[in-house]
């Protein structure tokens, strides 16, 4: 009989690469389950206002797929062929200049894998999308925020422009996630006129209407990213892409895991595409949504609600505690998104829902607003 050894002589978290001891988590979003386990919406059920999802789903050609999909005993296409020929189409660009990512979160950790060494520094316009911070984290960089208007979350472009100078990566969020509010073309072209490699995240811009990638053919350090997560109904699958130019997405496909998009993400994504005037009403009523919970928000009392161009708004609480709200609000089942930041400490942003999660939203903040004076 063996002994068991119940003690190493050097424990394993004492064998981690020492920044992987005390990481900052990401905070994700809890699924469907555990936030109605969690509440007290008993009958009436969830709703889920904290993520971004698209509350209609994908088009009924993706939903046909999913039900009809057979192939989960074969690997995945490992060059994503079929995808980025349709991707090509949809963007104008060519195949070879498209990747394709297990969301577009992968793209963002593959890029700062690949750019950012320990030494480095990665700026962006502050508050963002959480996940640059923490992909920065991963590769031992320095993460630099450059602080946006407190008013208006505008950016402060003399000092972006001056952060990008020393950087590793720039990046931008358009629209920008939480804020809503859109970068300018200037803004963009004044960072990467520095030659800084410069990534702009259009995970929104669906909601948007309109895109800067044309830009793409103008800067060589220029990169966007899309993800099909949003507008496509498709966060549950795992799928988004980047333009690039083409010596650099040729590297990407060589250091990503081979089988990185799933057999049905790839085909989903390819079907949300095929059924396009499908997907893009639910985009339209998404943002139509969008502005009568602006205006319902905006008959609350002491709330500011910014503009948005995506499908979620940002709204900051003058007078009540937003995390308490939050808190609250949770309790009932409505799940929003509150950041614990100094920035965002008295904001919480709102996923555009359906008009009942919009009802049942209203007055909940109505009443725990009022409880809370
Ligand atoms: C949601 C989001 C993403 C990530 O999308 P996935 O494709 O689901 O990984 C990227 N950037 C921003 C700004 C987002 O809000």
């Amino acid at each position: 009989m063996t002994a068991q050894r119940t003690r190493l002589s050097v424990p394993l978290l004492d064998r981690l690469v020492p920044r992987f001891r005390n990481m900052k988590p990401y905070e994700p979003v809890a699924p469907p389950e555990r936030l109605e386990a969690e509440s007290d919406a008993g009958e009436e059920g969830i709703v889920k206002l904290n993520a971004n999802e698209n509350p209609y789903g994908p088009p009924p050609r993706v939903r046909a797929l999913i039900e009809s999909f057979n192939a989960a005993n074969i690997y995945p296409d490992p060059d994503h062929a079929a995808l980025r020929a349709c991707l090509a189409e949809y963007t104008g660009f060519g195949a070879e200049r498209i990747v394709a990512g297990s969301g577009s979160d992968e793209l963002i950790a593959l890029l700062t894998r690949l750019f950012v060494g320990s030494e480095g520094t990665v700026v962006a316009a502050t508050p963002t999308f959480g996940m640059y911070a923490v992909e920065t984290d991963l590769s031992g960089a320095r993460f630099l925020g450059v602080p946006r208007s407190q008013d208006d979350f505008s950016i402060d472009l003399p000092g972006l422009v001056e952060a990008a100078c020393n950087a590793s990566i720039v990046f931008f969020s358009t629209p920008n996630n939480p804020t809503g509010n859109s970068v300018t073309e200037e803004e963009i072209r004044a960072v990467a006129e520095t030659e800084v490699l410069t990534i702009v995240d259009e995970a929104y811009v669906e909601f948007a209407g309109k895109s800067l990638m044309p830009l793409a053919d103008e800067y060589p350090n220029l990169i966007f990213l899309r993800t099909f997560s949003k507008w496509a109904g498709l966060a549950g699958l795992r799928v988004g892409y980047g333009v690039f130019p083409v010596d650099l997405a040729s590297i990407l496909m060589t250091v990503k895991p081979p089988y990185n998009v799933n057999t049905l993400a790839q085909a989903a994504a390819i079907a949300a595409i095929e059924d396009l005037d499908n997907a893009l009403a639910t985009v339209n009523i998404i943002v139509k949504e969008r502005a009568v919970l602006q205006e319902g928000l905006r008959s609350l009392p002491s709330v500011r609600v910014f503009p948005s161009e995506a499908n979620f708004l940002l709204v900051r609480f003058l007078e009540h505690d937003a995390k308490e709200l939050h808190a609250s609000l949770l309790r009932r089942g409505i799940a929003l998104r509150h950041f614990n930041t100094p920035e965002l400490r008295d904001c919480i942003r709102i996923s555009v829902g359906r008009p009942r999660d919009h009802e049942r939203l209203i007055e909940a903040l109505r009443e725990e607003m009022e409880a809370q004076k």
